[in-house]
């Protein structure tokens, strides 16, 4: 946690673009947008990712990032808003704060996003099973 940069930027240890602030949140410019305005929301207190966060820190990030969202997405004059959020190094995290990504998107911008593929035969029902097992 000492060496974490985005606990850094919400001390103000480090600099950001900071576009939001309360007391349970923080909103900053990406560092590497994929557009303009991509801005990356985080809960004050650390925590990791989806797994480790409070229900009350959870609460207080995912109603920021529904208002920025079409602050932002107004202020950029965005035709579109993706928002994302990366938990664990194989799906892509690579700063270890939780942080929601909200993304401007613009007709023709070419970000692409992820490939699908259909079901195979017996594979939709075989996981449903599964996950329907965990949450008894
Ligand atoms: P992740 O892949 O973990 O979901 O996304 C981390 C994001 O943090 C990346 O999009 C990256 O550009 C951004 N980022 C990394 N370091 C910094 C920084 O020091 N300042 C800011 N503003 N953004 C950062
Ligand atoms: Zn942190």
């Amino acid at each position: 946690m000492g060496e974490c940069i985005f606990c850094k930027i919400v001390a103000g240890e480090l600099s950001s673009f900071k576009v939001y602030e309360d007391d349970e949140t923080f909103a900053f410019l990406d560092i590497r947008p994929v557009n303009p305005g991509h801005t990356l929301v985080v809960p004050k207190h650390h925590s990791v990712n989806i797994f480790d966060v409070g229900a009350e820190d959870w609460t207080a990030v995912i109603k920021v990032v529904r208002s920025l969202s079409a602050v932002i997405e107004r202020a950029t004059e965005a035709d579109g808003i993706n928002i994302n959020m990366n938990n664990r190094e194989h799906a892509g995290q690579v700063v270890d704060h939780l942080h929601v990504h909200i993304i401007p998107r613009f007709k023709g911008d070419g970000f692409k996003l992820w490939h699908q593929t259909p079901y195979k035969e017996g594979e939709a029902v075989k996981v449903q099973k599964k996950i329907k097992a965990q949450l008894s």
